[in-house]
């Protein structure tokens, strides 16, 4: 419970084993005793004081931590609410601590990264916007801006003076200043993505090229972290794993492993259709036969995506080389593996490494971005800054340069929630479980 009346509320249903008064019980501490309904006891717990301002609302909240179970939990749950207390809404908790001012709302939307984490890099990322790295960079962007804006207040308040030539310098420095890191932030969300989504990753290839062995090959790779969701088209599985750092979102893992006798089902158009979506397609090849058919449109699908063609099956007698002549205007990596033998599996990952820059990713030192919202408004911020550097160029007046200054700082004061609507606040926190 958080908020200025939920010691009073405790007091009604909670008999510690040592009773004091409000006033003398310190922030951070624990009592233990019984929840009670009309001198029934309901269960033994422990109950955690947290004072304002110290707590994660910033108000007086208190903690009880029952032995759990539902019927219990329900109970004291309803008890609370007998007595006064208010269900929260989602992320009622995290939301207050906004907009008491404890966080800012970057690190708010950060909670919700934390909990949904899928990779550790993830959640490190997720850690790190907590702490407030992104808000702090955001605040250095916009201290830049802001210096120079007293400059243009000055030529605007006493244009008198001709400060006006030189104001024009500072601003395009400034902008072009601010735009080098707008746009390295920018490009963080790439890696963002990849953190926070994963690789989404098809294997194609026509049947019994072994699509269902490789799979199952990356699915039990040693270090792998495998989740299992739905996909989001209908009746497919996606599986997130995790090796060696590589996250990849396996996509309609359901369709690999469908049944033989109904394999010759899903067709090149099923393929195309996976394809569509994927960031990463893994086109894979029987290299104990020659290029039939198939092959060739799975060829044509691939065409300039994001693509590793594997040729499988090694082991066997080889009929299809690296250098046929098929392969030979593409720009695809040729992988040779065996998914039955475990050969060649670990080329595929460091390809994939390479391709997706992975090992650019150092989430322990530079900042990534994996929030579309704070991601869209930095693209807007850069927009904005070539808007400007058009009308200075242009010969605007300078108070409509600051007009389209102001629309910068103001963007960039949205991710961190100065400005932002109520409405947008709302959708945010709606994401939130109940309870945060
Ligand atoms: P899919 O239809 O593309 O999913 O193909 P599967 O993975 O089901 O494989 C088809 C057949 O090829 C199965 O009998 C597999 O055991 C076999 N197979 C898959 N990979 C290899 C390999 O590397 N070497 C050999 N010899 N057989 C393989």
């Amino acid at each position: 419970m958080s908020g200025k009346n939920c010691f009073e509320i405790l007091d009604k249903i909670f008999e510690p084993k040592n009773k004091e008064n409000i006033e003398d019980i310190k922030g951070y501490s624990i009592k233990y005793g019984n929840i009670v309904e009309k001198d029934k006891i309901i269960d033994e717990v422990l109950v955690s004081y947290f004072k304002e301002p110290k707590s994660y609302t910033t108000e007086n909240m208190c903690e009880i931590n029952s032995h759990g179970g539902n019927i219990v939990m329900k109970k004291i749950l309803e008890l609370c609410l007998k007595n006064g207390a208010v269900l929260a809404e989602p992320g009622e908790f995290t939301k207050r601590a906004f907009l008491n001012g404890r966080i800012d709302l970057a690190q708010a939307e950060s909670v919700i990264d934390v909990i949904n984490a899928k990779s550790e890099k993830e959640a490190k990322a997720g850690i790190k916007q907590l702490e407030g790295g992104l808000s702090k960079e955001i605040a250095a962007i916009k201290q830049e801006i802001l210096d120079v804006m007293v400059n243009i207040e000055v030529a605007i308040d006493y244009p008198e003076y001709d400060v006006e030539d030189v104001t024009n310098k500072q601003i395009l420095d400034m902008l072009d200043s601010v735009e080098i890191k707008l746009k390295k932030l920018e490009k963080s969300f790439d890696n963002g993505k990849i953190i926070k989504e994963g690789i989404k990753t098809a294997i194609i290839g026509k049947p019994n090229a072994g699509k269902s062995s490789l799979l199952n090959r990356i699915l039990k790779e040693d270090r792998a972290i495998v989740t299992e969701f739905e996909g989001t088209t209908r009746d497919t599985i996606e599986e997130f794993v995790n090796i060696n750092g590589i996250p990849l979102k396996l996509i309609d893992t359901a369709g690999i492993r469908i049944a033989e006798d109904e394999v010759e089902k899903i067709g090149i158009h099923k393929s195309k259709e996976i394809a569509k979506e994927a960031d990463l397609i893994i086109a894979i090849f029987d290299a104990s036969k020659d290029l039939s058919k198939e092959d060739k449109e799975i060829l044509e699908i691939i065409k300039g995506k994001k693509s590793i063609i594997i040729l499988n099956k090694i082991d066997l007698e080889r009929k299809l080389q690296k250098n046929d002549e098929h392969f030979k205007n593409l720009t695809n990596s040729i992988i040779e593996i065996s998914a039955l033998n475990n050969i060649g599996i670990d080329k595929l990952y460091s390809e994939i490494t390479k391709l997706f820059d992975l090992n650019e990713i150092n989430v322990d030192n530079d900042l990534v971005i994996t929030n579309i919202r704070h991601k869209n408004l930095i693209s807007k911020s850069i927009e904005t800054i070539n808007k400007t550097r058009k009308i200075i160029n242009e010969k605007m007046p300078v108070d409509i340069v600051a007009v389209y200054i102001k629309e910068i700082l103001e963007d960039l004061g949205n991710i961190t929630g100065e400005f932002v609507t109520e409405d947008i606040i709302n959708e945010i926190f709606s994401k939130f479980c109940l309870g945060k």
